[in-house]
């Protein structure tokens, strides 16, 4: 059997035609995101972890200890937690309402309980209380 050029050549774009008819007639579908010629937008960040509180945190200010009325340097300037048992046969010094907030030496802040004394380095006197060393605040 021969074929003409004619014939053969109609053989040769029929199935051509009927992909191409096919694509033309076929809905139109957008391409997934991640096939799109424009690159993918990056990720969303993730969330900032929370801040870890440590269980073991530094010793605040706040924590150290107390200096003990019979340690030898409290026994020495007459101090005590609390002005009004001031030893006033001792210290003559002591007037009514000296206190350690408001002595010049003290470096608590206004309304904290205790506070620290260069006088007693490493520990804290008490607001309340008092001893012979203290020295009116300006
Ligand atoms: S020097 Fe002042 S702050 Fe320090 S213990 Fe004596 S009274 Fe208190």
């Amino acid at each position: 059997m021969t074929t003409t050029p004619t014939r053969r050549r109609f053989i040769e774009i029929v199935p051509f035609a009927g992909v191409a008819l096919l694509a033309a007639c076929s809905p139109k579908v957008d391409p997934p995101a991640a096939v799109a010629d424009t690159p993918a937008a990056p990720a969303a960040m993730p969330a900032p972890a929370p801040p870890v509180v440590q269980e073991s945190a530094p010793p605040m200010a706040s924590a150290m200890p107390l200096v003990e009325e019979s340690a030898a340097q409290a026994v020495a300037l007459g101090y005590v937690a609390d002005h009004t048992r001031a030893d006033t046969v001792k210290f003559k010094s002591y007037v009514a309402g000296n206190q350690c907030s408001n002595c010049a030496l003290y470096q608590g802040q206004a309304g904290d309980a205790e506070g620290a004394c260069p006088l007693f380095p490493g520990k804290h006197v008490a607001a309340a209380g008092w001893c012979n060393s203290w020295v009116k605040k300006a």
